[in-house]
């Protein structure tokens, strides 16, 4: 999985915008599918098998570029009346290699500075700097949060698990660019992989490169693995940290997430970091805990 040669296939779309429920945002943009960083962990692997399509290398080394996506785009913006949040790259990397080629990402900025919504991005990939500008046009108008994926500082665990993403060290060095400009942008933690970046220790690397790099924010999301990532993850532990591979399996059998308990003792361990590095909670992670919260809520209001 990852290196090697990436093909791509240029397609068109009839739409750019995807409604989504049941997340802190109303819609998603993902101007590629698939995605050349190849993180063995990475949760869009699923969508491809739910579709039928490979989950390796179909995922990682077969990308398809969408190359009408920023003038769909713009048509829809034009037609929204609600301005609600919008997310880009929940599905692939928006700043993978092609981008710098093929620019999909950069025109759908230019869209949203001329029909603005709220966004949230998500990405591994530095070439995110290029757009400052446009995200400090953006921001004038409305709420712009840029997360960097920095799951690890430890330079080989990346390496292993995310083959060709940027180092994380890179990804800091993002992080510090967007600031200085005015930028709000932060490190995202994700996943934290079970026995692997779930140390306190670990946890805490990344929250003081976070801090000294002066992130907005710093919050941390648990591995999820659908069916479609499972071999892929399981694969890369084999290879790297064979001894882990049972105890992963074991967690992980029969089900996505990881039990509520450990959920809770990881996220208590962020919480203490949080602290100690000065990050409090920003409002997409409050809506985020609202959001999780919502169906309990219900249920108690019915
Ligand atoms: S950078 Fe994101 S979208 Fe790309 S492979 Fe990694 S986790 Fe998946």
């Amino acid at each position: 999985m990852g290196s090697g040669d990436v093909r791509y296939r240029e397609v068109t779309t009839k739409s750019a915008l995807t409604r989504v429920q049941g997340m802190p945002f109303a819609w998603s943009l993902n101007p590629y599918r698939g995605c050349s960083h190849a993180c063995t962990y990475c949760y869009a692997r699923d969508y491809h098998a739910r579709m039928g399509r490979d989950t390796g290398a179909g995922f990682d080394r077969e990308i398809e570029v969408k190359i009408n996506f920023a003038d769909v785009l713009r048509t829809e913006l034009r037609g929204l009346r609600l301005r609600e949040l919008v997310a880009l790259g929940t599905g692939t990397d928006p700043y993978q290699p092609c981008e710098g080629r093929y620019r999909l990402t950069r025109r759908s900025l230019e869209a949203l500075v001329e029909s603005p919504l709220p966004l949230t991005v998500i990405t591994k990939g530095t070439l995110v700097v290029r757009d400052i500008d446009l995200y400090m046009k953006l921001s004038r108008v409305v709420d712009v949060r840029i997360c960097v994926s920095i799951g690890s500082v430890d330079t080989a665990i990346a390496r292993g698990a995310e083959p060709d993403a940027p180092p994380p060290r890179a990804r800091l060095e993002a992080v510090r660019r967007m600031r200085a400009a005015g930028l709000h942008a932060g490190v995202l933690a994700a996943p934290i992989l079970p026995d692997l970046t779930d140390s306190e220790a670990s946890l805490d690397a990344v929250a003081a490169a976070a801090r000294a790099h002066d992130a907005s924010f710093f919050a941390i999301r648990p591995l999820k693995l659908d069916p479609g990532v499972k071999p892929h993850y399981f694969a890369y532990l084999e290879d790297r940290f064979p001894t882990l591979l049972p105890l992963a399996e074991a967690r992980f059998t029969g089900r996505v997430n990881p039990e509520r308990q450990y959920v809770d003792t990881l996220e208590a361990r962020a919480s203490r970091v949080q602290r100690k590095y000065g990050f409090v909670e920003d409002r997409y992670e409050k809506l985020r805990d609202a959001q999780r919260e919502a169906p309990a809520q219900l249920r108690l209001a019915i």
